[in-house]
């Protein structure tokens, strides 16, 4: 298979119409202006030099802002650039994210021109009131329609939503899970928010109007999120927003972060949790008291099943009183695992 590489480029809030509660793009993208077409050209060209694999599948992200709703002269222009490293074979595919009312004919026509052929959306949540509480400025309508449109013109669809929106709950989280799912996206990103300097959310949270979820809560529903789109085969690409200098811990010096479930390995803590309550139902299933297991697993799973600060281990081992060992095994597919019982409680009482 070939290895995959994705080149990012942002793009914050350019031409973006809307002032979304949550967003300042230039903290969330970590980025204060926007790039010209020379300096686009010199990320791909410094990016391309370090991959080696002749062989590799690469592709240029502009992410950031809604990439559709920029003005259209610098939209051609990033984008004749990407597609001239296309023609020269050096480069396969772009990809690009926007919201849902900034598609529409024209602008997939023009997309499918210059060889785009991933199109995330920002869904947020599929509540019209919570959205519009959220100030995104679209409902979930233009979600259905945009989503049609994008996967009937042969573009791959990604979606994006989030966690803790205001006057959202764990319900109106799941709903929006169900509402995505029925639009066969490709690929999910599931970002918890974060209070984010000079936003609207910034205003309300000092204000006492709004109160971020707490981590635990928003891992416990990432986790069935995750579930959700796994049972149905899509892929969730990303849970929780890439940290960067400025979406880092809301302590360290040039935060941007004021409050919220932050958490350096958010994702892993979501995983972790779903390994953990794998072992706790497979244990239980056995219905014999349970001293010692051990789970064997592919390495890139090791740490998730551990846990961070193996967490999972010192819970296992608290809550049912059983030891988990670990074993590795390169020949278990990714995400499977093989548990084997090394010692009852009876086993214990004889030792
Ligand atoms: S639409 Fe996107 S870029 Fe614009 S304010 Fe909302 S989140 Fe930010």
């Amino acid at each position: 298979m070939k290895q995959q590489y994705i080149i990012p480029i942002f793009v914050p809030h350019l031409g973006c119409p809307n002032d979304c509660v949550f967003c300042n793009q230039k903290s969330i993208s970590g980025q204060k202006k926007n790039p010209t077409k020379e300096e686009v050209k010199k990320i791909i060209e410094d990016y391309l030099k370090n991959i080696k694999e002749e062989e590799a599948q690469v592709e240029i992200a502009f992410y950031g802002g809604s990439f559709t709703a920029i003005d259209e002269k610098l939209q051609e222009e990033l984008l004749e650039v990407a597609y001239e490293f296309i023609q020269q074979g050096k480069v396969e595919s772009i990809r690009i994210s926007t919201r849902p009312d900034a598609i529409n004919k024209n602008i997939l026509k023009k997309l499918k021109k210059y060889k785009v052929k991933t199109i995330e959306l920002g869904v947020q949540s599929a509540n019209d009131y919570i959205l519009k509480r959220a100030g995104r400025g679209h409902t979930f309508a233009d979600v259905k329609r945009a989503s049609k449109m994008i996967r009937w013109n042969g573009f791959k669809l990604g979606l994006q939503m989030m966690v803790g929106l205001p006057e959202s709950t764990r319900i109106d989280e799941i709903n929006t899970a169900k509402a995505l799912i029925k639009l066969k996206p490709k690929m999910m990103r599931i970002y918890p928010v974060l209070v984010v300097k000079d936003t609207k959310l910034e205003k309300d949270y000092q204000e006492g109007k709004y109160e971020p979820i707490p981590l635990v809560q928003a891992v416990e529903t990432c986790k069935e999120l995750v579930r959700m789109f796994a049972n149905k085969k899509i892929e969730v690409i990303r849970v929780g927003l890439q940290n960067t200098d400025e979406i880092t811990d809301p302590q360290a010096n040039g935060s941007q972060v004021v409050a919220g479930p932050y958490h350096p390995a958010f994702r892993q803590l979501v995983e972790s949790a779903m390994w953990y309550d794998a072992i706790v139902a497979k244990i239980k299933r056995l219905n014999v008291k349970v001293k010692e297991v051990e789970v064997t697993v592919n390495p890139i799973d090791s740490n998730n099943v551990i846990g961070h600060k193996k967490e999972n281990v010192l819970k296992l081992k608290d809550t049912y009183d059983v030891d988990l060992l670990l074993k590795q095994d390169e020949n278990i597919k990714q995400g499977k695992s093989k548990i084997q019982i090394t010692k009852t409680y009876h086993d214990f009482l004889e030792e």
